[in-house]
Order: structure tokens, then C-alpha cells, then sequence
């Protein structure tokens, strides 16, 4: 069989760790497996990284951060060859240009279009176990770029299904993927299988065990994702189609985004095409934008609230007061940091009532307030003050009794 292997920044955060891992991967090619192994950096090495950059200036290049922040890959690649060479094997270390993982331009954000499989394919015919940087790529112009924070994930399953490999072992710091964060939830439950549907869901809604992009690109191309622990040899989840997934459960997981902020556009005109005018200047500038809501007023006037990043909110202001001056004053653009998105995920809901009413039951007990909702066909959003979203999180996982199987 042709395993992809990731090992994320954890499982490689020391030498003894990396050791491990190579003992691991070495393991597996000696069942008669090609072995391709995927790294992340060492854990808290991109933080550093991108600290660097911040303390020469508060907004970097982002081509510049993209050089800075791969570097932590290409140490991990290098030892990992190493500590395998150390163990009587044969290895050898690919960085994203000499794979040839081919991205657009988007610096820091980076999607995959391409990926060679050449290289690592003759370095398997050669009996050698494959090593490749994780996170990192090469645009056409011959750009380092990265794919995003966590996205080793991505890079792991994308080779896994450009080599299309019988299956894509994501090797992380904790036994699956749980009912909940099992850091955060004590009763939180490892799920043996779940959907793709759902883990897409509870990947972009805060639940960061997978990065999102991995999970598309494992749903397009079926490959077979197995989300276990590199300190045991537990079986872990399995990512599957939703007609494999065992039963469509009601809740399959809680998840929570932090670093949310909202803003309110309060008693704007109501008149046609007010949202593009709003919304063009903020898509101009890169600013995504989550829950949106539209309240009807009275006379011609309404009110529009959108939610997007913290970190995003100050500038968001200033296009907001120089942008739209036609539309709103200064102090009718009303905005709050602080807050969080707590989110329910499950197939089963699809077909069930009432859990929607269950959550906002669960949430008035613990005396939180809403500031807004938002439902897909598989999820229940509430966007609520940051400092309790981990009592949500808890009481919701309860409220659905998640911790039972
Ligand atoms: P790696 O460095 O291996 O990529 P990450 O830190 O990116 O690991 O992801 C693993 C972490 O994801 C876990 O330590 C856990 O705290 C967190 N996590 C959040 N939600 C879940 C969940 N539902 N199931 C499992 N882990 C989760
Ligand atoms: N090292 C990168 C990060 O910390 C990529 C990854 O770990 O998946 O985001
Ligand atoms: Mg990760």
C-alpha cells in the first residue's frame, strides 16, 4: 500500500519526538507500505517566526512572510531525513518547490493547483521514505507561499490524492476527532467515523484538529483521512462519506470560534443596493465577512449587522468612515469585539425539530446572552460574549448528552 503520513507540530515539537516519528514511519515501510511523510514545524516555531516579522514591522510583506514562516518546515524535513538515516534507513527531504507543489499567489493563503508527484515518486521507487515540507508551495513565478495556518493538513491530503494512496494517516497530539475539544470538554467523546460533511462544518466553525482545505479536498477526491494520535497506536476517526458515517447522529460536535467582532450599521436607508455599497469596499480590501443579518426597521430605514475577524475590525472602521460616508455616520456604525461563535454540527439535523429550541434552552439556562444566529441545513450558530463560550461549548456538549455513545 502507498501511506501519506502527517505529523503535526507537536508530534515533531522535540528531537526524542522526531526520533519517534521516524521509528513510526519506518514501522510502516517495514509491513511492505511506500511511505510518504508530511511535516509541520516544530510546535510554537511558526509563532516565533511570524513574531520576527512583526517586530520589524506591525504589517509584513506577505511574499517576505511567507520565506520567513516556511523555514520552520525545512528544519523539521531535514531532521526527520536525518533521525531516519539514524535508524538504519533510507530517506530523503522535500521542500514545497522541489516536490513541485504548485499554488496560486495568494500569499498566507495559498491553494494548491498542482502537485508533481516525480519527485516523491522516484524517491519511493528508490526504497526511500519520502519526506515532504508540509505547509508550503511554490506559485508559477517561483514564489515560496504558505497555505494558511494549519495547513500541513491540506498538504498531506493533497499528495495523498495526487499519488492517489490507499489512505492519509493525519497523526496529531490528541486520539481522533472528538464530540468536542477534548482540551476544553473533560467527557468529550473520540468519534470512530465521521462525514465529510461534518468535519468540513466543524473545521471552518473552530475546530482545528483539521484544517478546512484538507477536508475539501478530501471530500473531492475521496481520499480515505484517518485522524489518530502519534503517541499510541489507538485506531483513531475515519473521515468517510456521510452514507459510510454509522448513524446520521442528531449532534456529531460543538465547536467555537474565538477573535469574533460585529458591526452594526444602525438606522441606514433601506433602499436598494445600500449592502453592495458597504460590502464592495470591505471585499476590496480582503476582509471576509461571516454572519451577516438584516433587520427590517420602520420608515425606510434598517439596521445591518456582519460579523468578521477581530483582527480585521479596525480596519474595517476606517474603510467603513472613508468609503461610506453616503451611507452611515460615524456614529451610526456601532461595533463590539469579545465575542465567540459557538456551533452545534449534524447530518441528523436535517431531519429532526427542536434542536434549535434546544440550544437556545441549554444557553438561557447558563444565563448567556445571543447576539445573533445563524443556520445552515447541518449547523446552529449563536455569536456570543468570548469570556463564555467554553461554558457554552460544555453546556451544549451535555445538554445533547454527547459524551454518551
Ligand atoms: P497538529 O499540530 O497535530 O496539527 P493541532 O493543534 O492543529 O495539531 O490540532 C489538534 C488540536 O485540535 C487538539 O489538541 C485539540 O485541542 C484541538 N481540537 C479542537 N476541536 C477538536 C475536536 N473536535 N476533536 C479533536 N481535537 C480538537
Ligand atoms: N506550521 C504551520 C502552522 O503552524 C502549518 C501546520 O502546522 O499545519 O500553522
Ligand atoms: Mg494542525
Amino acid at each position: 500500500m502507498l501511506i501519506v503520513q502527517k505529523y503535526g507540530g507537536t508530534s515533531v515539537g522535540t528531537v526524542d519526538r522526531i526520533r519517534n516519528v521516524a521509528k513510526r514511519c519506518l514501522a510502516s515501510q517495514r509491513k511492505g507500505h511506500k511511505v510518504v511523510v508530511i511535516v509541520s514545524a516544530m510546535s510554537g516555531e511558526t509563532n516565533r517566526l511570524l513574531g520576527l516579522a512583526k517586530q520589524i514591522t506591525e504589517l509584513p510583506d506577505e511574499r517576505e512572510l511567507d520565506v520567513i514562516a516556511s523555514t520552520g518546515e525545512q528544519v523539521t524535513v531535514g531532521l526527520l531525513a536525518l533521525a531516519i538515516h539514524a535508524e538504519g534507513g533510507s530517506a530523503v527531504s522535500l521542500l514545497g518547490h522541489q516536490v513541485r507543489i504548485l499554488t496560486d499567489s495568494a500569499f498566507a493563503r495559498a491553494r494548491i493547483q498542482d502537485i508533481d508527484a516525480r519527485a516523491i515518486n522516484a524517491a519511493l521507487d528508490d526504497g526511500k521514505i519520502a519526506v515532504v515540507a508540509g505547509f508550503q508551495g511554490v506559485d508559477k513565478d517561483g514564489n515560496i507561499t504558505t497555505l494558511g495556518r494549519g495547513g500541513s493538513d491540506t498538504s498531506a491530503v493533497a499528495v495523498a490524492a495526487a499519488l492517489k494512496a490507499d489512505s492519509c494517516e493525519i497523526y496529531t497530539d490528541v486520539d481522533g476527532v472528538y464530540t468536542a475539544d477534548p482540551n476544553v470538554v473533560a467527557t468529550a467523546r473520540k468519534v470512530d467515523r465521521i462525514s465529510y460533511e461534518e468535519m468540513l462544518e466543524l473545521a471552518s466553525l473552530g475546530a482545528k484538529v483539521l484544517q478546512i482545505r484538507s477536508v475539501e479536498f478530501g471530500m473531492k477526491y475521496g481520499v480515505r483521512i484517518h485522524v489518530r494520535s502519534s503517541f499510541n497506536d489507538n485506531e483513531g476517526t475515519w473521515v468517510v462519506p456521510e452514507e459510510k458515517a454509522m448513524e446520521a447522529v442528531l449532534v456529531a460536535g460543538v465547536t467555537a470560534t474565538k477573535d469574533e467582532a460585529k458591526v452594526t450599521l444602525q438606522g441606514i436607508s433601506d433602499a436598494p443596493g445600500i449592502q453592495a455599497k458597504v460590502f464592495k469596499p470591505l471585499a476590496a480590501a480582503g476582509i471576509s465577512l461571516d454572519v451577516i443579518v438584516q433587520a427590517y426597521v420602520q420608515n425606510g430605514r434598517t439596521n445591518l449587522t456582519f460579523t468578521l475577524s477581530a483582527s480585521d475590525l479596525p480596519r474595517a472602521r476606517d474603510i467603513l468612515l472613508k468609503q461610506c460616508a453616503d451611507v452611515c455616520t460615524a456614529e451610526q456604525i456601532v461595533s463590539e469585539s469579545g465575542l465567540s461563535k459557538v456551533s452545534i454540527v449534524g447530518v441528523g439535523m436535517r431531519s429532526h425539530a427542536g434542536v434549535a429550541l434546544k440550544m437556545f434552552e441549554v444557553l438561557a439556562k447558563e444565563n448567556i446572552h445571543v447576539h445573533l444566529i445563524s443556520t445552515s441545513e447541518i449547523k446552529i450558530s449563536c455569536v456570543i460574549d468570548a469570556k463564555y463560550a467554553e461554558l457554552a461549548v460544555r453546556a451544549l456538549h451535555d445538554g445533547f448528552e454527547l459524551g454518551k455513545s
